[in-house]
């Protein structure tokens, strides 16, 4: 008889915020956070305690997921970013240390919870409405007549992960690799609806990162290299199949349709006949490559090949999209009949190497947006980083399609946006007018008024967070752009050490006044600045960023209990 375990009562804790243990967590969270934001952020390192590989990273995509709590209440922050990263790739870390700076303010002040939230709500609003309106002076247009706003974006990526451990002309290498990449996959004149391309990414370990670069076509990477391709070389055009259903011989895997065995003979050898039908056929439609999501039977590839066929098994799901793109071929999912449409075409295929590594290049025809990208680095763990700044900074080009602008970055925007605020919070309160909007929050105007500076707060927390190293941060008081001031200099040398803010758009001018961020100014209305700036950040990933930090903030204000089921 099994032993039967007394069920454990589920564990209830009362109003989170006020529990010590979880404000600790929260703490320590933010900490965590905010000291892998940016250029100089601190490198994580992360292993589970059975050994196995150790990650190094700075990255929110990477480190977010192992962060896994057993307080559901940090699991709910927590899962709300990756939810943002999963869908923007950027701005993982800003929308986490705003999040928790909001509700750190929200604990701090004496403000009733509600009001905190109906204001940061109403403030959020007064940002996204800013950032969406013409005349926003934190943002610029993307221009696609010239390649400046997307290696500002793309470099901003690719900088901000020191985990890569990238020179400065690597990063502008791998920068000017994306954006080529980028532009290959968008596709120009063609006819009906437009699909975008894709670029597939090889790592190879052990090369230069110089060594990086990117061809227009696929790349496979084959074990296999006896292959007959002397004849293959420059052939015009060579006929293309592939099919997703295995040709292992497998009974189970055999796709579909259904195959008449014949009483009293072995199974295999019929279904080996009817693979080797399917070679006899694409021999006789003079097939020159072919490909299969799965497996091969190693007595069809051995028949194929002696026909001087090029035979690519095991493709995989991720592949099988870019390959039916490249060649118009429509994989055959059966073993019975091979549709003449089903055939597709490369122009060539040529053998190219990489360390040791040796890959299948597929020629397109004609222009494709398909393109892959050979990423090389010194070691596995700097290429895995690597791997993922590239993905990320590929994903910030693609949404410039869909909103096109960008946002000021280094933390000039934040800067920007709480002085927006300020002034206009302030502004208004000063008319009898905005009586109104304090009791629409149900409080009075001087808790509005505090409530909103916990908002303006918060946003220059996450730019303090970019500082590692010491210095100090000031915003000029004509534009609101955030400036950084070493260490060992004083407010009065600032003429010879402030040339540019930090996003490079505004230029030091001794009649500018200052301020040191998270100290009280006059509020003033930002003024915009023209010129063009050298660190942008993704408008679109920005935008959702504020917003998925904002209503996390007010979601977790707003948890009474938890309950949590022991058992
Ligand atoms: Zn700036």
């Amino acid at each position: 008889m099994s032993r039967l375990e007394k069920k454990q009562p589920a564990r209830c804790t009362d109003l989170p915020l006020k529990n010590a243990d979880i404000c600790s967590k929260l703490k320590i969270l933010k900490q965590l956070l905010k000291s892998c934001y940016g250029p100089t952020g601190r490198l994580k390192q992360i292993h589970n305690n059975i050994g196995g590989q150790v990650v190094t990273t700075s990255t929110s995509v990477v480190l977010l997921p192992t962060l896994s709590s057993t307080e559901p209440f940090i699991n709910l922050i927590r899962t709300s970013i990756i939810n943002h990263i999963s869908r923007f790739s950027d701005c993982g870390l800003f929308a986490g240390i705003l999040c928790l700076s909001l509700i750190e303010e929200a604990q701090l002040s004496s403000l009733r919870k509600d009001v905190c939230q109906k204001v940061n709500k109403y403030l959020l609003g007064l940002c996204t409405s800013y950032l969406q309106q013409e005349d926003c002076a934190c943002k610029v247009k993307v221009d696609f007549n010239s390649s400046h706003c997307l290696i500002r974006l793309a470099h901003g990526v690719i900088s901000s992960k020191p985990a890569c451990v990238l020179r400065e002309s690597e990063i502008l290498h791998i920068t000017r690799l994306i954006v080529q990449g980028f532009l290959l996959t968008v596709p120009c004149d063609k006819p009906g609806a437009v699909k975008l391309g894709r670029i597939v990414t090889l790592a190879v370990e052990g090369l230069p990162v110089m060594d990086s670069t990117i061809f227009p076509g696929l790349l496979l990477e084959t074990p296999d290299l006896s292959l007959h391709l002397t004849g293959l070389l420059n052939c015009g055009q060579l006929r293309t199949i592939i099919f997703t259903a295995s040709l292992a011989g497998d009974l189970s895997e055999l796709g579909e349709g259904t195959i008449v065995v014949h009483k009293g003979m072995d199974v295999e050898v019929q279904i080996l006949d009817q693979l080797l039908k399917i070679g006899e056929k694409v021999v006789k439609d003079e097939v020159k490559l072919f490909m299969c999501q799965k497996v091969i039977h190693p007595v069809l590839q051995q028949y194929l090949r002696y026909h001087g066929i090029v035979v690519i098994e095991r493709l995989g799901i991720n592949l099988l999209e870019p390959v039916i793109q490249l060649t118009g071929a429509q994989p055959v999912a059966t073993l019975h009949s091979i549709p003449p449409r089903a055939y597709g075409k490369v122009k060539e295929i040529t053998i190219r190497q990489f360390g040791s590594k040796i890959m299948l290049h597929l020629v397109p025809t004609e222009e494709t947006a398909i393109c892959t990208l050979i990423l090389c680095h010194r070691n596995e763990t700097m290429l895995n980083e690597l791997k993922v700044a590239c993905e990320k900074a590929q994903h910030v080009l693609r949404l410039t399609l869909r909103d096109q602008f960008a946002v000021y970055g280094a933390g000039c925007s934040e800067t920007h946006l709480a002085a927006y605020i300020r002034y206009k919070v302030n502004f208004k309160a000063s008319k009898t007018i905005d009586l109104d909007t304090a009791t629409m929050f149900g409080c009075m105007q001087t808790e509005y008024v505090l409530a909103a500076e916990g908002f303006c707060r918060s946003l220059e927390s996450v730019t303090a967070a970019l500082d590692h190293n010491g210095g100090s941060s000031l915003i000029d008081l004509t534009h609101a752009h955030h400036w950084t001031l070493p260490t060992d200099m004083t407010t009065d040398e600032m003429d010879r050490t402030l040339g540019l803010c930090r996003c490079g758009v505004v230029q030091y001018c001794k009649d500018y006044k200052w301020s040191f961020l998270n100290t009280k100014y006059t509020e003033f209305s930002p003024a915009a600045v023209s010129g063009e700036a050298d660190v942008l950040d993704s408008f679109t990933a920005k935008v959702n960023g504020l917003q998925v930090a904002v209503e996390t903030a007010n979601l977790a204000l707003d948890v009474q209990y938890i309950i949590q089921d022991t058992n």
